[in-house]
């Protein structure tokens, strides 16, 4: 499958949404088309700043690949009155949408042989679910493995797509985590950074990509740091609230 490459100028591009889907109980799977003359151009694992209604803009990351006709986003509900709550609560079909970017350094390297590591967390599976997907679609061949951590099994979700995609891709692995399972279970449980941890030993020579709550991603950053993964074979991005991005130095978006 040929993908063009992105381009890395950032635009504001005109969407209109035409599906909603709940994937669990606090996350929708959100897509929209195209209603603007630019072309949407980005990487597999980027995100876009977008601004649903009259609500300030919040970064949210691509779940689809770039040769797919509609974008996708997976949207978790947290906080009352938010970016979130809205998708959750109002957000409809025939809604229109301005998405700005793309933006992120987390992509995908195409050119890389060596195996790959996919860790998300929660609606991180979205950029991941991007960037597995498209090394799959373009044909790279090395071990992929997608860790998908979530507190208990209604969290859980896309199960049975990537079990079907694994299937189809003797390369590919998928991994289901639960940190917080309260019945017995048939599926890896802990935090899904030691999962990981677990299962390799020395990852020099891997690329890992990481999604999902900074937490999470900080423990998983630290202990593929200590088995060896090479600072720029690291791709992370965490999900920090725009009051945790303002307290990190960005300007506060209105
Ligand atoms: C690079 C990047 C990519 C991102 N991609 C995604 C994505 O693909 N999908 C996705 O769902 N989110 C993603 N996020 C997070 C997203 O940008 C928003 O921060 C999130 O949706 C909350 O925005 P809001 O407007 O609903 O809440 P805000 O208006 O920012 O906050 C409203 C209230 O909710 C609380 N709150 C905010 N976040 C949380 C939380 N995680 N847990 C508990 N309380 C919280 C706040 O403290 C506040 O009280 C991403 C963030 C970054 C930085």
């Amino acid at each position: 499958m040929q993908l063009t490459i992105a381009s890395p100028v950032v635009r504001k591009h005109r969407y209109k949404v035409t599906r909603i889907v709940d994937a669990t109980h606090d996350v929708r799977r959100v897509w929209m088309e195209s209603v603007g003359r630019t072309a949407f151009n980005f990487e597999a694992g980027q995100f876009a700043s977008v601004t649903f209604g009259t609500l300030p803009p919040r970064d949210y990351s691509m779940a689809s690949r770039l040769d797919e006709p509609l974008l996708e986003f997976h949207i978790r509900h947290v906080g009352r009155d938010g970016a979130s709550a809205y998708v959750a609560r109002a957000l409809k079909p025939g809604d229109d949408v301005e998405v700005e970017g793309p933006f992120g350094d987390a992509w995908l390297r195409r050119d890389h042989k060596g195996p790959m590591i996919a860790i998300a967390g929660g609606s991180g599976l979205a950029p991941i679910k991007s960037i597995v997907e498209t090394a799959l679609a373009l044909g790279m061949g090395q071990e992929v493995r997608l860790y998908f951590g979530v507190r208990d099994e209604p969290d859980l979700y896309l199960e049975d797509h990537f079990a079907a995609l694994s299937e189809r891709h003797a390369n590919f692995r998928f991994v289901p985590v639960l940190s917080h399972a309260k019945g017995r279970t048939r599926r890896c449980t802990g935090l899904v950074g030691e999962v990981v941890a677990g299962d390799l030993g020395d990852v020099r020579g891997h690329k890992a990509y990481l999604a999902g709550p900074p937490p999470m991603v900080e423990a998983a950053t630290a202990m593929l740091k200590a088995k060896g993964l090479r600072d720029e074979d690291l791709h992370a991005d965490p999900f920090y609230t725009e009051a945790e991005m303002v307290a990190r130095g960005r300007a506060p978006r209105s």
